[in-house]
């Protein structure tokens, strides 16, 4: 009899305890990595868990009753998540956004959430604390995020038409329950609030205009991003994503926008303004028109690896720095490190094919790592 092997790896386990440097400093805020990027925003993983399946992030086929999710003592607590947070915003983290999996289901997200806004940049500055939502308990949770001390946050919703979001979030939920959750945000004053629309052809294509319709002239500014390579799981093609550019004119043919500047260095979305006053509308083209020379963002996943890069295949294990009674000061000194010798441009060197990555960059999933 032939036996089969079919290796697996899960990409959670590649191991990589950062080296505490043997002369420590202290931190100055101007960490600069190779390509000159400082470190200033912190994208915070709270959960691997979520109610949604949305194909192009969990697809149900991976994502089912056998996955192995992480178990509850794998995940930083909230004082861990504090503890580094500080250290990151001692070295220029001025926004912290969390994030996951579906990070309202992370429990007493709210304590969480108090802790954060009670931390101040070296200058005094309240942080721009933020959160990315599928929005589906929002309008539950509103106003104890904004009373904890949350900001903003920003909600995904990839359709208006029922059937079409139900087949995207794959466990049937409908857009009724997202907007509701979206004007429950309104009012507690969670604004200016994004609507994140991932863009995949064949898929929801059709809803790019309605879409635009419905957020053009209220209050919420509607994100069109293009669909990617993210993860390992979602089978991604080129010619599933539609170019930003294509977007961009097939919502001017029929609302006509003009482009705006950046609002500051850095910002990922393109912005376009409707001409007849409208408000605007945001082009994330991750792939069209990579962004890496300006990416000055770290990713911190549920279990406290450090990724320098969405797309990064190991992270950084600052977990058992923590747990292993290494000092504030051991662990920035890591934090510097790491950042200093920082190369990742990975979307500007990306290949048209997740199948023709070599394995040794495949890379770790979005609801493991946070979007
Ligand atoms: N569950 C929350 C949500 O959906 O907003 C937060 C986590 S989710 C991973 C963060 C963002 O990543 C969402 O706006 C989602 O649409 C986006 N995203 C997930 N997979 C993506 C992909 N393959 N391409 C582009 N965006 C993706
Ligand atoms: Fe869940 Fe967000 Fe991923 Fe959808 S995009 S499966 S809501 S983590
Ligand atoms: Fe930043 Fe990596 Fe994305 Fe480039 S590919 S923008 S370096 S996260």
């Amino acid at each position: 009899m032939t036996e089969k092997f079919i290796p697996l790896t899960d990409y959670r386990n590649r191991n990589n305890i950062p080296e505490i440097p043997s002369v420590l400093e202290a931190p100055s805020g101007l960490l600069s990595d190779t390509l000159k990027r400082p470190l200033r925003d912190l994208r915070i993983s709270v959960t691997d868990h979520c109610n949604f399946r949305c194909v192009y992030c969990m697809p149900k086929e991976m994502f089912d009753k056998d996955y192995a999710f992480l178990p509850h003592s794998a995940l930083l607590s909230f004082e861990e998540i504090t503890r580094l947070a500080a250290i990151f915003i001692r070295h220029g983290v001025e926004k912290i956004r969390l994030t996951g999996g579906e990070p309202l289901l992370r429990k007493n997200i709210e304590r969480l959430i108090g802790m954060l806004s009670s931390l101040r940049t070296p200058d005094g500055r309240e942080l721009d604390l933020t959160l990315t939502t599928n929005g589906s308990l929002l309008a539950k949770k509103a106003r104890l995020l904004k009373d904890a001390g949350l900001k903003r946050v920003t909600v995904s919703l990839d359709a208006l038409d029922d059937a079409t979001f139900k087949r995207m979030n794959d466990v049937d939920f409908p857009v009724t329950d997202v907007l509701a959750g979206i004007d429950a945000a309104h009012q507690a004053g969670l604004g200016p609030i994004k609507i994140n629309m991932v863009v995949k052809r064949g898929m929801n294509e059709q809803e790019i205009l309605p879409m635009a319709r419905h957020f053009k002239g209220s209050p919420y500014i509607l994100r069109l991003i293009e669909y990617m390579d993210v993860g390992a799981s979602n089978g991604w093609k080129m010619d599933e994503v539609i170019p930003s550019a294509e977007v961009v004119r097939r919502i001017h043919a029929e609302l006509p926008v003009q482009q705006v500047a950046p609002n500051y260095p850095g910002e990922t979305a393109g912005r376009w303004r409707y001409q007849d006053g409208g408000g605007e509308i945001g082009v994330i083209s991750s792939v069209t028109q990579a962004f890496c020379h300006d990416c000055n963002r770290a990713r911190l996943s549920t279990e406290g690896k450090l990724y320098t890069c969405l797309f990064a295949g190991a992270g950084h294990d600052f977990r058992a720095l923590l747990r292993g009674n290494r000092s504030d000061s051991e662990i920035s000194s890591a934090v510097a490190q790491i950042w200093r010798v920082r190369n990742d441009r990975y979307s500007e060197l990306r290949s048209a094919n997740t199948s023709d990555l070599p394995t040794a960059i495949r890379k770790v999933e979005m609801s493991y790592i946070g979007g």
